[in-house]
């Protein structure tokens, strides 16, 4: 067990490292952040920040002599930096948990080989191979770079033959990547997450379901208790714990789901850290998910993550920041007292980029989503 006062290590210093660290903090847990790009986020409320690249070997070392155990918030860190530090200190995830996940080939060949439905795809590494991959699944369909993609970016949709017609162009416009998937679209009835926490026992826990509607690719509102049946729900729970476990995850995954519309749950992908979709459970659960990563890297046990009422979260993304500059009149959250506001302190705010959320607990999903529309509503007229 690694005890409160000791150093935890965040690779990565955007606002889920912020987030992580805030939950720690109250645990009495020290923080270092390594985030190559800059000050941070996260680094703001960190004990100490390393700005430094990933090829920069003695300030890795630094990190990692600095600390007790390292873990990430960001899951696309390169594989020597993962070895050199795990030869200095704990990485948690585990290399398997976080290479799979982090590259779109290796995260579907696992779901395939281990019998998880996911859905069908065919990879390309050329404009040649791409053409003949977009054909063998048929329309509609998306392209995603095996590697790197986030919030829908590196992602293409075609709906017919037609936009498929200069595969030179698809393959330029996604940056000419060494390899990408293609999968077929997925016509589903909803989106859902399952967050599971795993400590090296074995031992796990996890969220309720949580019901995401997206916006642009982007997750624009989660909701829990999802709107599905008590059977979707335990099928949902399941998997993921399923994939937790064969994945030997030491922290949390994030398993993103679709229902299709014959009811079957389909995996979409899954991300071995805290996840967007479970920010309502900072505010709506009585041990949010950032706790339940700590706890598990720490070894403590599992707080309960028993929902104190139903909750809707909300994004709020950098196209609410007019031009880019002015904030946006947050009155009207603050005054609703049912309403928490989250916000990262990120400077600058560009188009899609992640500046806060809003989370509305209240008496039923149905109201609490109402007034949450509302709130957001309100925030794009100003
Ligand atoms: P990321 O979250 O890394 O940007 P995803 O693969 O989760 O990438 O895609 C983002 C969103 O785009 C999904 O949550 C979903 O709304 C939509 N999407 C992606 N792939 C499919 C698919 N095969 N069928 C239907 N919708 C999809
Ligand atoms: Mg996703």
């Amino acid at each position: 067990m690694l005890g409160p006062g000791s150093t935890i290590g965040i690779l990565g210093g955007g606002q889920l490292g912020r987030m992580l660290i805030l939950a720690g903090r109250s645990l009495g847990y020290r923080f270092v952040v390594y985030e190559p790009s800059g000050p941070s986020a996260a680094g703001t409320v960190a004990d100490n920040e390393i700005n430094a690249a990933y090829e920069d070997e003695a300030a890795l070392e630094e990190f990692a002599r600095s600390v007790d155990v390292i873990t990430l918030e960001f899951e696309n860190i390169p594989a020597d930096v993962i070895d050199r530090l795990s030869a200095i200190k704990p990485v948690l995830p585990e290399r398997f948990a976080l290479f799979t996940c982090q590259h779109r080939q290796r995260e579907k060949d696992f779901l395939k080989e281990n019998d998880f439905p996911c859905v069908p795809f065919e990879y390309a590494d050329s404009p040649a191979s791409l053409q003949v991959a977009v054909h063998t699944i048929g329309f509609p369909c998306v392209i995603k770079t095996a590697a790197f993609g986030y919030d829908g970016k590196g992602q293409i949709k075609l709906r017919n033959a037609q936009e498929a017609e200069d595969p030179d162009y698809l393959w330029n416009f996604l940056g000419a990547p060494p390899r990408v998937v293609v999968e077929k679209w997925i016509h589903h009835v909803g989106e859902f997450s399952v967050i599971c926490a795993r400590k090296a026992s074995g031992e796990q826990s996890t969220l309720p379901v949580i019901e995401n509607v997206h916006i642009n690719h982007i997750l624009h509102t989660s909701i829990v208790p999802a709107r599905i049946t008590e059977s979707t729900a335990q099928q949902a729970d399941s998997l993921a714990r399923s994939i937790a476990e064969k994945l030997g995850v030491v922290g949390l995954i994030a398993v993103e789901l679709f229902l299709d519309a014959e009811g079957k749950l389909i995996v979409n992908e899954m991300a071995p850290r805290p996840h967007n979709s479970g920010h309502f459970s900072i505010d709506g659960c009585i041990t949010s998910q950032f706790e339940q990563h700590i706890r598990a890297i720490a070894d403590l046990p599992f707080g309960s993550t028993d929902l104190h009422r139903p909750t809707v979260m909300v994004n709020l993304l950098g196209d609410l920041w007019t031009n880019g500059k002015s904030e946006p009149d947050w009155a009207g959250l603050l005054e609703d007292p049912k309403v928490k506001l989250h916000l990262y302190d990120k400077g600058e705010a560009r188009e899609g980029r992640k500046m806060g959320h809003f989370t509305v607990l209240g008496d039923t999903v149905e109201t609490v989503l109402e007034i949450a529309e509302a709130h957001f509503a309100k925030l794009q007229e100003t």
